[in-house]
């Protein structure tokens, strides 16, 4: 892609959260442990890192399309900070009038006052961590709300003028089934949001339901129920007049994640704050996660990231594949002519034992539904015959 043709998106990492989740493996610490101070701070951090790029970014000219603050709880934040933070992007960089500006945040975070704060300063789209709507479920997430504060929360919202709010919600927990995951899409559909992600639990390494797993104390649902979970939720959101435009998102007609899709279009999108990533033109670069370093490092002027690196082409290429593969557009023959006829050759190989994972047309290669739940394994085959005829 030329470099110069590309626009931008911002993602701003908060890493403070009022309790650790015990399946989350995000960057982040409890907000309790950092000075009172670090709320105000932070915000003021994350411009001074921005003041550090700014020249690089605006080498040429890359209008900012797209502004997502999230984490973490970036909802933890004081709006007034953020607002100010916002308004130097904005004086800093070309930032489109109509940019998106998604927030992410937790339930217990959105008071009345709260949203319309939010609003003023010109957050135009909220990402709220619902995760379930059964007590018992939230419960065992540790989560802080409970599930009649997600409908509060919808009307404060909706009183404050966000027209654009997305709930995410977890599948496939411990003893869940399929009545239950029933019921929290159905609660999530009731509330009318305009997007709904959806995650299965994973049990990551280092997190306490990593260890519980290990210890054989929290047992991963069967396979075949999640799939079952999956298929349900996709039909069911498609009859409820959502689109499913990538594996875990589903969403009402223009009101897809423009931030996300630029991650799946692999356009730019720089990162700040520690434990972000970067991916600007052919470069990319990381800020470790280590908030200690990286306010030294910004306090005393200097960047807090990994050397700027070109990925080789055949990487670009194969993470390409991955992403693509996720959205219901898939691979299109006209943008990506080279990556269109290797998955043409790979299903010819595969015969058509391949055909319920895909949807082919003349002009683009992806998956289905069925697809979507094998994903991780047909791109490793897929990437196989791309290194084999690199
Ligand atoms: S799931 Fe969200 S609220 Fe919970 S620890 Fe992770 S980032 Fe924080």
């Amino acid at each position: 892609m030329n470099p110069k043709a590309d626009d931008l998106g911002i993602y701003v990492h908060v890493p403070f959260c009022k309790h650790e989740c015990p399946y989350c493996d995000f960057y982040k610490m409890e907000l309790r442990i950092q000075p009172a101070r670090t709320r105000i701070e932070y915000p003021r951090l994350i411009l001074r890192e921005l003041e550090l790029l700014a020249p690089e970014l605006t080498s040429v000219d890359r209008p900012v399309r797209t502004i997502y603050f999230g984490g973490g709880t970036p909802s933890t934040l004081p709006p007034k900070e953020v607002g100010a933070l916002l308004a130097s992007i904005r004086e800093l960089l070309p930032v489109d009038a109509d940019a998106e500006v998604t927030l992410e945040a937790n339930p217990e975070n959105l008071t009345a006052p709260r949203c319309h704060a939010w609003r003023d300063i010109g957050i135009n789209r909220l990402s709220i961590g619902a995760q379930g709507f059964a007590p018992s479920e939230l419960d065992l997430l540790e989560r802080l709300h409970q599930p009649e504060l997600i409908e509060r929360i919808l009307a404060n919202a909706r009183g404050a003028g966000f027209d654009n709010i997305s709930l995410d919600l977890i599948f496939a927990l411990p003893g869940q089934t399929l009545e239950h995951w029933q019921a929290n899409v159905e609660a999530a559909l009731a509330l009318e949001p305009e997007h709904i992600s959806l995650y299965g639990l994973t049990y990551h390494e280092g997190t306490p339901f990593g260890e519980r797993h290990a210890r054989g104390e929290l047992r991963e649902l069967d396979e075949s129920l999640q799939a079952e979970m999956f298929r349900w939720a996709s039909s069911r959101m498609e009859e409820a007049g959502f689109g499913h435009y990538e594996v875990s998102n589903f969403a009402r007609p223009g009101r897809r994640s423009r931030h996300n899709t630029r991650y799946w279009n692999r356009r730019s999108v720089v990162g700040l704050g520690p434990g972000a990533h970067s991916n600007f033109g052919s470069r990319h670069w990381f800020n470790a996660g280590d908030l200690e370093g990286w306010k030294k490092s910004i306090l005393a002027g200097g960047l807090f990231r990994s050397e700027p690196e070109e990925s080789a082409p055949e990487v670009r290429t194969a993470e390409r594949l991955y992403t693509r593969l996720r959205t219901a557009e898939g691979i299109s023959a006209e943008d990506d002519p080279g990556l269109f006829g290797l998955c043409i050759r790979w299903s010819a190989a595969q015969g058509s034992a391949a055909a319920p994972w895909l949807h082919m047309t003349e002009s683009s290669f992806a998956l289905s539904t069925e697809g979507w739940l094998v994903l991780d394994a047909l791109v490793e085959s897929i990437t196989r015959e791309l290194f084999r005829s690199a």
